[in-house]
């Protein structure tokens, strides 16, 4: 607009000039006052094209810096359409491919003479094309389509699952002249996605065949206690008849029958009452007990056991008694299961089993052992069903790996707390903190 009035203005004084150049030829001879004023109006009009001049170079400044900073954005736009980590392509209406970045000549592995002017529809999948064809034709109308998940295949005809997002390229008019196709590959996202689903379907797998394990336990463990008490009674009894015969090894035999038989047996109460607890199935049976003459019978009955060994079960309260609603039996199973692993796993010193009375309705049981201590790296572990530290060591001492498993759950029901506290080669402290009475 500015150039159009400059050229206008630069016009007018070149008339300007040569009307009088003309004046000057033909009044140059009348008056030579006249030729003054004339050559003054030349001197102006010179002046006023010397202004124009330099309107017309400030213009020209101005021009080569806008063409300037326009080149500079181009490039950046080339530069990010080439580097950008994803595929860009430019097609015409028709999908035959205008421009390609680097991204793209990767993904599809082939050189960039082999993209440039061939279809797009010919990386496409050939059982998708005529999918991808209806896209094409839509597009006028639909201007832009995102995430269409499509595959294409590269030069070495390898499959590429892609998402698609293509929009079209328009003139100042709002004229579609191009379509701009950012073709993502998703072939890593969908791979972890079939993973994942694969690993949805192997947890529910394995949650069936876990719940299939535990019914079976159930049900094998439940089989077995019939005969396994039929078993015990009769041993009993041919225990009782052959040790008044003269015959020692007979009475050996039986002896270790009845050992036996009641091992299987507490191991099949195990079993049971631990497929119980899982399925919570397991009712306590609440009543008004002593916890301190509970614990003193527990101590009693295992007692000879730690003296086998040598060492001494000692039985520690401050108090004469400490009424509780709970359930004896399982109370009984919780003492009994902590002070047999504290016999099992102590050579020397002694085995503790403390009662307490605590505040806001709370009472506390100790079992403290002086024996082999457990890694603190196997604290959290040993509560696990069938973890034992050492197979060893345990196998020595025998036991399944239930009994602890049991006791948290045990504890768990009561609405109790059970914590830990050991050091290898100095012993071990097992606490439960129970309610008084249970709250429901
Ligand atoms: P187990 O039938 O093997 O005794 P538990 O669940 O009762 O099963 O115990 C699991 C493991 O924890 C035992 O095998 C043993 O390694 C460890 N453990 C339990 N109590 C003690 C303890 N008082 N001292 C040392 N190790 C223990």
């Amino acid at each position: 607009m500015e150039t159009d009035l400059t050229s206008e203005y630069i016009q007018t004084v070149q008339q300007r000039t040569q009307t009088l150049y003309q004046t000057t030829q033909t009044a140059a001879h009348e008056s030579p006052h006249l030729m003054l004023g004339c050559l003054e109006e030349l001197q102006s009009a010179l002046e006023e094209l010397h202004v124009a001049e330099e309107e017309l170079r400030q213009q020209n400044k101005s021009l080569l810096s806008a063409q300037r900073t326009i080149e500079a954005e181009r490039q950046r736009y080339q530069e990010l359409f080439e580097f950008a980590p994803d595929a860009y392509v430019v097609t015409d209406l028709y999908g035959t491919v205008l421009e390609a970045n680097r991204a793209a000549i990767e993904l599809f592995n082939v050189p960039y003479r082999h993209l440039i002017q061939n279809s797009l529809v010919s990386f496409v999948h050939k059982e998708q094309r005529s999918a991808f064809r209806g896209l094409l034709s839509q597009l006028l109308t639909i201007h832009r389509v995102q995430e269409w998940e499509v595959t294409m295949c590269g030069q070495d005809t390898h499959s590429i699952d892609s998402a698609i997002t293509v929009e079209t390229v328009r003139d100042f008019q709002g004229k579609a002249i191009a379509l701009r196709w950012l073709i993502r590959d998703v072939t890593a996202r969908k791979q972890s996605e079939a993973q994942l689903h694969k690993l949805q379907l192997q947890n529910l797998e394995l949650t069936e065949i876990d719940r299939l394990k535990d019914q079976f336990m159930a049900t094998i463990s439940h089989e077995l206690r019939t005969p396994m008490n039929a078993i015990l009674g009769f041993s009993h009894l041919l225990l009782k008849r052959v040790s008044t015969m003269e015959d020692s090894t007979l009475a050996c035999m039986a002896d270790r029958i009845v050992c036996n038989s009641q091992h299987l047996l507490t191991l099949i109460e195990e079993l049971l009452d631990f497929s119980k607890l899982k399925a919570k199935k397991l009712q306590l049976r609440m009543t008004e007990l002593d916890l301190l003459k509970v614990a003193d019978e527990t101590a009693q009955e295992l007692r000879h056991f730690a003296e086998q060994k040598g060492i001494a079960l000692n039985l520690d309260s401050a108090q004469q008694a400490l009424p509780i609603v709970s359930d004896p039996v399982r109370l009984r199973q919780i003492m009994t299961n902590l002070l047999s692993n504290a016999i099992k796993f102590t050579e020397a010193g002694q085995v503790t089993l403390g009662v307490w009375g605590l505040p806001a309705g709370r009472v506390l049981i100790v079992v403290q052992d002086t024996g082999i201590g457990i890694d603190p790296a196997d604290q959290e572990r040993i509560f696990q069903e069938f973890w034992q530290v050492n197979q060893t060591s345990t196998r020595l001492n025998g036991g399944t790996g239930l009994g602890l498993a049991i006791v948290r759950s045990l504890v768990e029901l009561m609405q109790g707390s059970l914590s830990i506290e050991s050091q290898v080669g100095r012993g071990t402290t097992f606490r439960i903190e129970l309610p008084r009475q249970l709250k429901y």
